[in-house]
Parts: C-alpha cells; sequence; structure tokens
C-alpha cells in the first residue's frame, strides 16, 4: 500500500484479503489459538515464531487494524490498547523504569498531564514540564543524564496549543533521547508527527480515528527510526538480554523497525494485559475507513463556527489555530496546512451562568465530556470537568468561568451555526 495516497490507505491498508477471504476484517472472537505440537507452541514463547497464542497479548483482528495506522502514521508497527491512556502510559513505560526522568509539554491532555506528573511519579518516573513554547536553550535546560523520553500532543486537548515538532524532535535527539508525540486531535491526515522527526507516535482512538463515539482504545506507532543500540546504557530494556525470553536482546533480534513494539507487547502486553478487545478493533477500523472523509469536514465545520463566534458580541475570545489572530496560527499553517481538528473554544460573557444557560439552549450540541465525535458536542469544564474549582483555582488551570469547548461534528455548518446563534439570542 505504500504507493497509494492517505485516502486509499484509510480504506485499504491493513487487512488484505486473499482469494476468497471475507471482505470485511474479520473479529477473531477467541482467547486462544490452537497447537497441533507443543514444539510448535514452544517457538511463539521463545519469540522465535510469529503467531497468536493468547489474546491478552495479542490478536489478529488488532493486529490488522494496528497494521492500517502504522501505515498512516508512516511508522514500521503498531499495538493497539485498551485506551489512549493505556498507549500513553505504555508508550513511555516501555522506555522509563524508576529511576527515569521524562521532558514533557505542560500543554497536554488532563488524563495524560495525571497519570505522568502523579501515577508515574508514585513508580520513581519524575518528569520536568516544559512550555510548549519554549525556547531551543529552555528545551535544553529541562534535560538531565537520567531522561529517557520526551513527550508533547501536535494539538493539546483541550488548551488547542500546536506543538513545534520539529524543534521537539532536533533537542530529543540531540540528547540521545525519542520524541514521543499523542497526534490523537489532528490524526495522521492532518499531521503526520514522524515526517517532523517524532519517533513514537500514540494515539486515543476513541477520539476522531473511531469517530462515532462506539468504543474506547489507543494505539502506539513507532516510527523504527530511533537507533536504540546508538544509545544503549539509556535503554538496557532493549539492548540487554531479557531472561524472561531466554535472553533474547529485542533491539538485535528485531532491529530499528521492530524492537521497540515487540518489547511493548511481549512485556507489558504480557503483564498489564490493557489490550483493545477485537470486537472494539473492528469498530475502530469502520471508523478509520471514512477518517479521511470526516476529518476535512470536520475541521470545515471548525473553522465555520470560530469565525461566527469571533464576531460575536457576547463572545470575549475564540481559541482555534485556523484563526488569522490565532496564536498559534503560523505554526498551524507549518505542520497543520489542511487544518488541524474540529475542536474550538471560546469564552462566553457573563460566567458560569451564562454559559449554562446557553448550553441549555443548545438543541444540536450536546453536553458530552467527550470530543472528536461525529455529532456535535459541548461542555464548560467549570460546571462539569472542573466543578470542584472556584474561579481562582480555574484561573491557575489557565480556565476561565465562561469558556466553553465545542467539538464540531459533520453536520451541516448552517445548521450547526444557526443553532448557536439562537442558543446565544436567548441568554
Ligand atoms: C482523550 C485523550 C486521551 C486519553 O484517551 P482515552 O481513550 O480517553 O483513554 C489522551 N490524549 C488525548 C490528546 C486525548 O484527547
Amino acid at each position: 500500500m505504500d504507493n497509494f495516497s492517505i485516502n486509499t490507505k484509510c480504506v485499504q491498508a491493513g487487512y488484505r484479503p486473499g482469494n476468497g477471504e471475507p471482505r470485511q476484517v474479520p473479529i477473531i472472537q477467541s482467547t486462544t489459538f490452537k497447537y497441533n505440537t507443543s514444539e510448535d507452541m514452544g517457538k511463539l514463547f521463545d519469540l522465535e515464531a510469529e503467531g497468536y497464542f493468547y489474546t491478552r497479548l495479542q490478536n489478529p483482528t488488532n493486529d490488522y487494524v494496528a497494521a492500517k495506522i502504522a501505515q498512516l502514521e508512516g511508522g514500521t508497527a503498531a499495538m493497539l490498547t485498551s485506551s489512549g491512556q493505556a498507549a500513553n502510559f505504555m508508550a513511555l513505560f516501555n522506555i522509563c523504569e524508576c529511576g527515569s526522568h521524562i521532558v514533557a509539554s505542560s500543554s497536554i491532555y488532563g488524563g495524560t498531564f495525571n497519570l505522568i506528573a502523579n501515577t508515574m511519579a508514585k513508580m520513581g518516573i519524575e518528569t520536568t514540564f516544559v512550555s510548549p513554547d519554549s525556547t531551543e536553550e529552555e528545551l535544553n535546560a529541562a534535560f538531565k543524564d537520567n531522561t529517557r523520553a520526551m513527550f508533547g500532543e501536535t494539538i493539546a486537548n483541550p488548551a488547542l496549543t500546536v506543538l513545534d515538532i520539529e524543534l521537539f524532535a532536533k533537542v530529543a535527539h540531540e540528547h540521545g533521547v525519542p520524541l514521543v508525540i499523542d497526534n490523537t486531535f489532528p490524526t495522521p491526515v492532518n499531521c503526520r508527527p514522524i515526517e517532523w522527526g517524532a519517533d513514537i507516535v500514540t494515539h486515543s482512538t476513541t477520539k476522531y480515528m473511531d469517530g462515532h463515539g462506539a468504543g474506547v482504545g489507543g494505539c502506539i506507532v513507532d516510527s523504527g527510526k530511533f537507533d536504540w543500540m546508538a544509545h544503549a546504557d539509556k535503554y538496557p530494556g532493549l539492548t540487554t538480554p531479557d531472561e524472561t525470553y531466554h535472553g533474547i536482546v529485542y533491539a538485535e533480534k528485531f532491529g530499528m523497525e521492530g524492537a521497540y513494539i515487540t518489547k511493548a507487547t511481549s512485556q507489558l502486553m504480557r503483564d498489564f494485559g490493557c489490550i483493545q478487545s477485537p470486537q472494539n478493533a473492528y469498530l475502530l477500523n469502520l471508523g478509520l475507513e471514512s477518517l479521511h472523509v470526516r476529518m476535512p469536514r470536520h475541521c470545515e465545520n471548525g473553522q465555520a463556527v470560530a469565525e461566527y463566534l469571533s464576531g460575536h458580541d457576547k463572545v470575549n475570545f475564540v481559541i482555534y489555530p485556523g484563526l488569522e489572530n490565532d496564536k498559534y496560527h503560523e505554526r498551524a499553517k507549518k505542520y497543520l496546512p489542511n487544518g488541524g481538528c474540529g475542536v474550538v473554544s471560546f469564552e462566553i460573557k457573563g460566567g458560569r451562568e451564562t454559559a449554562e444557560k446557553f448550553m441549555k439552549n443548545l438543541k444540536l450540541w450536546a453536553i458530552e465530556t467527550h470530543v472528536a465525535d461525529a455529532r456535535s458536542c459541548c461542555l464548560n469544564p467549570a460546571t462539569a470537568t472542573h466543578r470542584q474549582m472556584n474561579d481562582e483555582q480555574l484561573k491557575e488551570c489557565g480556565i476561565s468561568a465562561g469558556l466553553i469547548r465545542m467539538s464540531c461534528g459533520i453536520e451541516d455548518k448552517e445548521d450547526l451555526i444557526k443553532d448557536i446563534e439562537q442558543a446565544l439570542a436567548n441568554v
């Protein structure tokens, strides 16, 4: 599929049926797989042969869909996980251990912030957070001898900051460390971080990739470009024998293209078991088949809603990188020339109460904690995800009481705007 465009890959990459085989990806609804001899099975346990033995580690349906996402991102290998949270945890824990250090952009999804700032800290993995607007010198200064990964989001959820991936990759590589990028919001249709120097890409497939609010899931893609052996002292997990598999060395046996995902599968999936169910992988693939058709519509609607809100007298400000006066517009033009995503944030005049009233008036936009769905939805953090905070505490998080996050679906933009118009008129 390498010679085909991303549009064609969305539809046909991954599962390629042979003569007389099912057209649709088969759902292999089986926990286990049968072998004729113990010797056959033994080869799998020694990682000497490829094949399946237990769905806690690997399942063919998942691998078909992971292979599609690997091709969309331009990577060499990929693995599906049970959620985006599991993807980010495993992507980092595959190369970090107690005593390691991470440099991460401070503008990231709240769940990921909590994961690395609190939960991974309890495992002895420390993180230094840096502004996504840091200069090269500031980024360099955050690195330590024990830094093992750099992390950021292409477009941050919900702040909508755009990361300078090329700069982050340059600095990470100067320190002999891979750059891990969460590419959930733009999807590979709008940005492929590997082309800008990222080494590992993660996704919450729950969002645009699934696209229909049907299944929670995640994915990790390896570019196959990071030379673990060249930094062997930093990554003993990949470059020294794994005694749980008769002493194989992942980077030697599976090379740069395969070492990282093979280790993540054979060690982390074996031990944590947060694999995506084959049923959800099937649903995810249905979403992927139309991703390239849906993303331009999400962006078109996002741009139209952002522009409409910008000119409204009941609105204080709008955050959307597609707007010319947005702080990240120049970066968006470089990294997201075809648009970023359909999520728009704005501050309504009158704070919490007006925000609640406005949202109650909406007829098409559902109030949900979800984003990136075919159906439009919205959220006021001050009365939902952040409701335990007072105005002072909200300010510290960079969120105001009147801030509303609008996730533009793929409905008709005129209908979406008309609905916003009447809802604003009646507050
Ligand atoms: C939602 C989200 C996650 C977490 O994904 P889940 O599938 O909800 O576990 C991680 N990163 C980003 C950017 C997200 O939007």
